[in-house]
């Protein structure tokens, strides 16, 4: 269950004084996003304006928007702050999965043993913002069996927290242990950690109660990845695409490319959209797509694109300016 903290959301719009409040929500929370709206402007007399464009980190704020629309304040559901120094007041009020220490009890003996099977006693703990509940939990009982837990602080991001594009906590402590663990579900965020830092990295899902090794996960991730660079490799044309979205916009960086391209032969065009959709790129003649956006759209969207798409990372192999053996996950920063 998603635990949502209406009440810091309240509170901020009272002492605000807004009179008009700007809501962002993440595509899970768009069920109850009638309901969210009812009750701000019911218990505090605002009124509320809310974003429906597809938001899935807060990477993607919409504070120039929100003043656009005369709001006095954001409300960004979901997430963190991301993005430094909005240019209106904003408010984060993060989602949290729901723990039971019980059944994360049971979740530390199984990721305990495992992690003893394998001889390790000193690890890094770490997790996305919305298990942040369990990785507390978690902490508390691998610490009563005797383990060493580190939690690293990075660049804009909190205390343990790693995002898709950002493992910087998680490097900043890794030298002190001997293992990684997420906690979280999906492999995404553990197949970054895999390249991302150089320990062997274990995930414990609460969702699913299981503790497992990542182990081949990475290596397939990996084929499957360098195909795709082989791909792009062969295309004469090249988009590279930039999104406006406030945390994603790496224009610098894709006017950069677009030059190394141009100086090893390649036509390259540099395109820009708040959201990255392949639809926007239907008659655009490119034959493989350079996304600078959120590392995710090239790793996990690339069948919709009908071409072959590869993230900034990758370009630099497509370049001869990494080898494929230096693979690297894209982190923003
Ligand atoms: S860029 Fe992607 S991975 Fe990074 S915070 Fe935004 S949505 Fe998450």
């Amino acid at each position: 269950m998603i635990r949502l903290d209406l009440e810091k959301a309240l509170r901020a719009i009272r002492e605000s004084g807004a009179r008009i409040v700007a809501v962002q929500v993440p595509e899970g929370l768009k069920q109850r996003l009638v309901e969210i709206a009812s009750e701000m402007e019911e218990k505090t007399g605002a009124k509320t304006v809310s974003f429906v464009s597809p938001c899935y980190g807060a990477c993607d704020l919409k504070d120039a928007e929100a003043k656009a629309l005369g709001a006095q304040l954001l409300v960004h559901f979901g997430h963190l702050q991301f993005v430094e120094k909005p240019c209106i007041p904003t408010t984060y009020v993060p989602l949290e999965y729901a723990a039971s220490a019980k059944e994360t009890m049971v979740l530390a003996e199984k990721l305990a043993a495992l992690l003893k099977k394998n001889g390790f006693k000193k690890i890094v703990l770490c997790s996305t913002i919305q298990f942040g509940n369990h990785r507390a939990l978690l902490k508390k009982g691998l610490v009563k069996k005797g383990f060493s837990v580190f939690e690293g602080k990075g660049g804009n991001v909190e205390k343990g927290q790693v995002l898709g594009c950002n493992y910087s906590g998680v490097k900043a402590v890794e030298a002190r242990a001997e293992a990684v663990v997420f906690v979280g579900d999906g492999l995404f965020h553990p197949i970054g950690l895999g390249f991302a830092a150089n320990k062997p990295v274990f995930v414990a899902n609460p969702l699913e109660r299981e503790a497992f090794a990542l182990e081949k996960q990475r290596d397939l991730f990996l084929r499957k990845r360098i195909a795709m660079v082989e791909k792009a490799r062969q295309a004469k044309t090249v988009a590279i695409w930039v999104s406006t979205k406030k945390g994603q916009q790496r224009a610098g960086l894709a006017l950069a490319l677009k030059g190394k391209f141009e100086g090893r032969g390649k036509i390259a065009f540099v395109f820009a959209s708040d959201f990255i959709s392949p639809d926007y790129i239907l008659g655009i003649r490119a034959e493989a797509i350079v996304c600078t956006a959120c590392p995710r759209i090239a790793l996990d969207d690339s069948s919709q694109f009908g071409v072959p798409i590869i993230n900034a990372a990758e370009a630099l192999i497509v370049l001869g300016e990494k080898k494929a053996e230096e693979y690297a996950f894209d982190e923003l920063l």
